[in-house]
């Protein structure tokens, strides 16, 4: 990465150009005008210009001109394009990882360990996958003629995507999609701009052409939903909470679009009563606290198993306590801000209210106070005894908070993880093989981890059941996701009458 590039995010003048970027340059939006602030400190980071109407219409302009080119160049050419992408995105490692832990207030450690490598992973996959579209073989299904499958790219993608892992959330959209065949315009969320902008200025380093990949930054209200609306884009993938989910979905419905929804999570970890504790415990402070807990696959709640359920909580407390909040550049910190301080307040809302109603606050629960206390930051926090009903167990609260609650049957454990409207994700703890079967088959959620919850990986699908959305990311499932099927029939019965006519009409 060139040094003027690195100097240019050091003097708060990241985006001089503006921060648009349409058909391979930055461009000023013409929008309102926006600051956006660092969740750490407080502090005005940077003033934005956001995208209007005639933004978004001129980047899925460009995105059209650049469909039938992108679209007919071969496999093996964007497979070649991928990879060059990755490397650029390699050679900016360093410049994704503090732009991404200075716009949402994560720890430096999560996003050079995590967010940045899991990104250029999924380039280096989806680089291969272009290749490796499959499907139904060519044959005679029907007498003398022959079937074959073509998969076509869709056209031009709208995407919208959230603020909790904004590089990670660019490349899930942004890969399969162009891997595909398609273009794409992206609008990540108002407040994590950054990112988004760098990757496509990473892909266009990397030879993709002006207009395969366009960045509109701006509020969703605005910038979005002229997206969502416009006449040109094909279909709209969207990740984030459920109640904008659904508005897209309502949105899209007025010009019959496809949409491919990511939504909101609620993941439970149940622990049975033959689980290695430690383990566990170890499992659900990691899960829980993991970008301050605003992942929506996040362990937010914990059923365990009555026998265990004093270890474990006990055991979760203590970590919970240990873990160092701070400065999200310090490589010590573990835990750093929430992404905006209304969002710490909404975090710390559920907490007081689930407090007030009898829960008990087994760690955590309150805001850091000193050096930090400027900041968006809240303690990791664990929460024993809230009702099943009750809305800090219900809801999400997309925040560093776990509750505890006992179970006595496996029946019972089951139907408590599967008693929310999500089904995003979930785990089960044990060392019994039937345990774990019974729990993989029965938790109704889009990924089960079995004595593990976190872990993801480009060749298996991310994606939801029930109120978290349906369409995958990451995997050749996602790629599928965004091609057309179409069935090509050749026949090669030279009769000018075919028998199957004679039930329409008979020659006579
Ligand atoms: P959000 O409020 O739903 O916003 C997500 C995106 O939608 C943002 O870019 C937002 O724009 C935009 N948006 C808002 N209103 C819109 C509208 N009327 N039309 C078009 N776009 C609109 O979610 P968030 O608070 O950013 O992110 C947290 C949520 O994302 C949680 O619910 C979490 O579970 C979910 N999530 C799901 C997954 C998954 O894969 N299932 C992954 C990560 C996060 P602005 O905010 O810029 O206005
Ligand atoms: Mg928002």
């Amino acid at each position: 990465m060139s040094g003027e590039a690195t100097a240019r995010f050091s003097g708060g003048q990241a985006f001089p150009d503006g921060h648009q970027f349409i058909n391979g340059t930055y461009r000023h939006g013409h929008g309102e005008e926006a600051e956006r602030i660092n969740p750490a400190t407080g502090d005005t980071a940077e003033t934005l210009r956001y995208a209007d109407a005639g933004d978004v219409d001129a980047a899925v302009g460009a995105a059209r001109a650049a469909f039938p080119a992108w679209s007919r160049s071969t496999p093996a050419e964007r497979s070649d394009a991928l990879h060059l992408l990755a490397a650029q995105l390699r050679d900016r490692a360093d410049l994704l990882a503090a732009v991404e832990s200075e716009q949402t207030g994560k720890s430096i450690r999560l996003a050079s360990g995590f967010d940045v490598p899991g990104t250029i992973d999924n380039a280096v996959f989806f680089a291969g996958a272009a290749r490796a579209l499959d499907g139904l073989a060519a044959g005679e299904y029907a007498r003398d003629a022959t079937s074959m499958i073509r998969r076509e790219a869709v056209g031009v993608v709208g995407s919208i995507t959230p603020w909790n892992y904004p590089l990670q959330m660019a490349g899930w959209k942004i890969l399969p999609a162009v891997a595909a065949g398609n273009t794409i315009v992206l609008k990540p969320s108002e407040l994590t701009p950054g990112t988004s902008l760098l990757f496509a200025e990473a892909a266009a380093a990397a030879g993709i052409p002006d207009g395969v990949i366009n960045i509109v930054t701006g509020s969703g209200r605005t910038a979005g939903e002229a997206l969502v609306t416009h006449p040109d884009v094909a279909m709209t993938s969207f990740t984030g909470s459920t109640a904008v989910g659904r508005h897209i979905m309502a949105l899209a419905a007025r010009t019959g679009k496809r949409v491919h929804l990511e939504l909101g999570g609620k993941a439970p970890l149940v622990v049975f009563d033959d689980a290695d504790v430690e383990a566990a415990a170890h499992g659900a402070v990691a899960a829980a606290i993991i970008n301050g807990g605003q992942d929506c696959t996040a362990a937010t709640r914990a059923y365990i198993q009555r026998p265990l359920f004093e270890a474990f909580t006990a055991r979760v407390a203590e970590l919970m306590d240990r873990v160092v909040l701070g400065d999200p550049r310090d490589e010590a910190t573990d835990l750093g801000a929430l992404i905006s301080h209304a969002h710490r307040d909404r975090v710390a809302g559920f907490v007081t209210r689930a407090r007030d109603a009898g829960a008990r606050i087994l760690a955590g629960g309150s805001a850091p106070g000193g050096p930090l206390a400027a900041g968006a930051y809240y303690r990791p926090t664990l929460v024993a005894g809230a009702a099943q009903e009750s809305e800090i167990v219900q809801q999400e609260v997309f925040g560093p908070v776990l509750t505890a609650l006992p179970f006595d049957t496996d029946d019972e454990g089951l139907a408590l993880a599967n008693d929310t409207p999500y089904g995003l994700a979930a785990s089960a703890w044990t060392r019994d093989l039937n345990r774990s079967l019974r729990a993989a088959a029965e938790l109704s959620a889009g990924c089960v981890w079995i004595n593990e919850h976190i872990p993801i990986i480009s060749e298996m699908p991310h994606g939801g059941y029930k109120g978290s959305g349906f369409g995958k990311d990451m995997s050749a499932y996602s790629l599928q996701d965004y091609t057309n099927i179409k069935h090509v029939m050749m026949s090669r019965d030279t009769a000018a009458h075919k028998d199957w006519q004679d039930t329409v009409f008979r020659l006579r």
